[in-house]
């Protein structure tokens, strides 16, 4: 990985924006940003904005600097594209009009000269999730052509929305034929999540970014998929759990058919499971059928802030922490997706809690994941920290007991 080039530390200025969405830069105003607790962001938390970067402006909310709020501007926040982890949050007064922002991995980003920066670290140079570029139809045709194959295929019909809709990039690779193939199979979930991009409450005041998958497929749909993948793709992964559903460990006795079924049909690639591990027999049940690998999500090691967020039915914390150590009793090739937040991944007793519990149950590697939500929303939730060891420090501590990444790799 390319060593950083720094920038000096009183080079950053301002950015920020007009009502019109109008981006300036003021190199005369040192701007805040938080990490948990308001502060100067440090030269080595920033990076030229990486193509990819999509530039948001927060509607309500004045940005903070060293002179205090911006009367008359909007905070300017980025989100980063794939393989960056974000390192600080934009600094910002809300004003009493200020609208819910929606589900998005706010970032912190400044001036440097004539050139946005932003508060990021490279996590992952994993070539197969940059940016896609399609020709005018040419993604379309190629769905079309598939569908037309296998009409009455209830998950070639879902990830063909979720490919053309929502750009999801293991939906598109079931029609490019590479990579990381979806495989959704559970409208039903035993958490609610505050951030959870499939479903969100009515009194939430913001829309979830994908409409939830609304029936249960059946084993033979899914193993049909995976198969079909897997005769074109040696070191494919075909993956239960996505963005668009529930949680799949509600359907453990289909996704285990599927899994048979599968291996009955091909022996190369791998068999892949994303989930919220909450129970841990539904998995030892898909690991006996043959599971090669899992990746348990949660963003926290400390209960009461997993339980402000997932808000579980019915398990807890400890029952995710038994799934991940049976797991790797198991053999299974064992990743955490880390939903990460600078203020709350970064808390002293967040790493502490996380070191031992690593050091104990040494897992294959950490997907450092930009946590998509209203930093106000989630501080309200788990609250604000005592305090913090920056999140730079917080991956270089991650990277000491587990492999650090975004996205799931064949090896
Ligand atoms: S576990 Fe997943 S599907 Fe369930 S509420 Fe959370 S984000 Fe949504």
């Amino acid at each position: 990985m390319a060593t950083p080039r720094y920038v000096e530390q009183n080079a950053f200025g301002l950015a920020s924006c007009d009502d019109r969405g109008a981006i300036a830069f003021d190199s005369e105003i040192a701007p805040l940003a938080d990490g948990g607790i308001v502060r100067d962001p440090k030269s080595d938390e920033l990076i030229p904005a990486p193509a990819g970067t999509i530039e948001y402006v927060l509607p309500g909310r004045t940005p903070l600097t060293s002179i205090g709020p911006i009367a008359g501007r909007n905070t300017l926040a980025v989100a980063l594209p794939a393989g960056y982890t974000r390192l600080l949050l934009p600094a910002y007064a809300a004003r009493r009009d200020a609208p819910p922002l929606p589900l998005f991995g706010y970032t912190f980003a400044c001036a440097v000269g004539e050139r946005l920066h932003v508060a990021a670290m490279r996590t992952d140079e994993s070539e197969i999730w940059q940016p896609r570029a399609f020709a005018a139809g040419e993604l379309e045709a190629t769905v079309e052509r598939r569908l037309a194959r296998d009409p009455a295929n209830r998950i070639l019909r879902q990830v063909a929305l979720c490919s053309l809709e929502y750009g999801c990039f293991t939906a598109q690779n079931v029609f490019l034929e590479c990579g990381e193939a979806a495989l959704p199979v559970s409208p039903t979930c035993n958490a609610r999540c505050i951030g959870c991009i499939s479903e969100q409450e009515a009194d939430a005041g913001i829309q979830s970014p994908q409409a939830r998958i609304a029936e249960e497929t059946a084993a033979t749909e899914l193993a049909a998929v995976a198969i079909h993948h897997l005769e074109r793709v040696e070191d494919g992964i075909v993956s239960f759990g996505q963005g668009c559903e529930g949680e799949p460990l509600l359907r453990s006795i289909t996704i285990a058919r599927a899994i048979e079924a599968i291996r009955h049909g091909r022996a190369n690639g791998t068999i892949n499971l994303n989930t919220n591990g909450s129970q841990p027999r539904a998995l030892e049940r898909c690991i006996d059928a043959g599971l090669d690998a899992v990746r348990i999500s949660l963003n926290s090691f400390r209960p009461r802030v997993y339980a402000a967020y997932y808000r579980p039915a019915g398990y807890d914390l400890g029952d995710v922490l038994e799934s991940i150590r049976l797991a790797i009793a198991r053999g299974l090739r064992v990743s955490l997706n880390l939903l990460t937040h600078p203020g709350v991944t970064d808390d002293e007793e967040e790493i502490a809690v996380m070191e031992r519990f690593l050091r104990a149950s040494p897992v294959s590697m950490v997907q450092t994941r930009t946590l998509n939500i209203d930093p106000a929303v989630y501080f309200e939730a788990v609250g604000r920290p005592k305090a913090v060891i920056g999140m730079r420090n917080a991956i270089e501590r991650i990277r000491q007991r587990a492999r650090v990444g975004n996205f799931t790799h064949t090896h």
